[in-house]
């Protein structure tokens, strides 16, 4: 999951753009980066971290421009790095992209651009996508065909924003991924949802997928994948910041029920190619000599700790889950073949770090579940193991 963001206005796009990205980085912090069109020029500034890294160099230069597009990257083709980050372009440097979700044929469609001449320059599904709408534009009569033709051959799940040179508009659409676009009076946004652009417009056009949104300063069109005007109501919304956050729920707990099945997509998609999956194992006999199970967590992660407990159970392993904070403080009896297990979604949760380094200390064998790579947790190489007396 990443969020991608865009918005055409007379004024200057940059600080709402960021704003954008600020908003949008819960669904995504290992890179960062923004395209604006200063005048007629294509310029890209794109970087490995978080929103605030870029944020500083892009303020520190002269970047600028009233059309603009961003992105906030959780990788799933390509590691986090400079080169992967989004905005991605073309051999010409004059289309940019960004995109949220997966190509599934990418490398079919790589192979046949190399084939035509394209020159790559990351390992991304996405950078497919300027390059087709590239190769494309000579044979159609308008940006906007040449779009629509390179969308006709991707296969997978996508939110897309584009911007070409010397064009005074982003280039949108959605399949599988969401994408929503705001309304104002003199500019408009879009982006992976709401919250990201509420400070400037409560005026919101859910799109569909199969959506192929045009956006200037002062309009939008919406048409069908051949081109055909779609009609999409105005939305105003009433959201609190707490709503917003809810994404317009009654309760967290109603949004994270509701976002399961998209959570699920999204962290197994890049794990299926056809109708294989391909899951990552620990090599064969990591676990022979567990004989036991201490699972600790906080928060959702407990109970999340509770539900696998009960299936490794099954196995008939015995597991007991604890709360981290208690469990740091009153650890009970482990030695070599107690491994205890830290559910940790962030993987910076202090209470679980701290659960995980005491029972390293006496003697217990540790695992992290995050899904951060390259969080404290993940990163965390045992402390100096002692065994603890019972
Ligand atoms: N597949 C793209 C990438 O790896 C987008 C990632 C995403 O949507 O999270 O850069």
């Amino acid at each position: 999951m990443c969020g991608i963001t865009a918005r055409v206005a007379d004024d200057d796009s940059l600080r709402s753009l960021l704003t954008c990205l600020e908003n949008l980085e819960y669904r995504g912090y290992d890179s960062a980066g923004v395209a604006l069109l200063d005048g007629t020029d294509v310029d890209v500034t794109k970087s490995q971290g978080k929103v605030d890294g870029l944020k500083d160099r892009v303020l520190a230069g002269d970047l600028g421009g009233g059309i603009g597009i961003g992105h906030t990257r959780w990788s799933t083709h390509g590691p986090p790095s400079d080169e992967n980050a989004h905005p991605h372009t073309d051999c010409t440097g004059t289309i940019a992209v960004v995109h949220n979700g997966i190509i599934d044929n990418h490398d079919e469609l790589r192979d046949s651009l190399v084939d035509a001449g394209h020159t790559f320059t990351s390992d991304t599904d996405t950078e497919v996508v300027p390059h087709l709408v590239e190769d494309l534009l000579d044979s159609h009569d308008s940006t906007a065909a040449a779009f629509r033709a390179a969308i006709d051959s991707l296969e997978g799940s996508y939110a897309l924003a584009m911007i070409v040179e010397g064009e005074q508009k982003v280039y949108a659409t959605r399949s599988g991924s969401p994408l929503v676009l705001g309304v104002d009076d003199r500019s408009n946004y879009l982006a992976s949802d709401v919250p990201a652009f509420l400070d400037f417009t409560d005026r919101v056009v859910y799109l569909q997928d199969g959506d192929v949104a045009t956006v200037s300063a002062d309009d939008y069109r919406i048409t069908d994948a051949d081109g055909d005007p779609v009609q999409r109501a105005v939305e105003t919304v009433n959201w609190s910041p707490e709503d917003a956050q809810k994404g317009g729920h009654d309760h967290f707990m109603a949004k994270e029920i509701n976002e399961q099945p998209a959570a699920i997509r999204q962290a197994i998609e890049g794990r299926i190619d056809g109708t294989d999956v391909t899951l990552q194992e620990f090599p064969p006999g990591t676990f022979a000599d567990v004989d036991a199970v201490q699972i600790v967590a906080c928060g959702t992660s407990y109970h999340a700790g509770l539900y696998c407990a009960q299936l490794l159970e099954k196995w008939g392993v015995p597991v007991t889950t604890q709360f981290a904070s208690e469990y740091a403080v009153s650890p009970p009896p482990v030695d070599d073949s107690t491994l205890v297990l830290g559910v940790t979604q962030s993987g910076e949760t202090a209470d679980t770090l701290e659960a995980l380094a005491v029972a390293s200390e006496h003697g217990a064998r540790t695992l992290a579940v995050t899904n951060v790579i390259g969080s404290t947790a993940a990163r965390r190489r045992r402390r100096s193991p002692r065994r603890w007396r019972r």
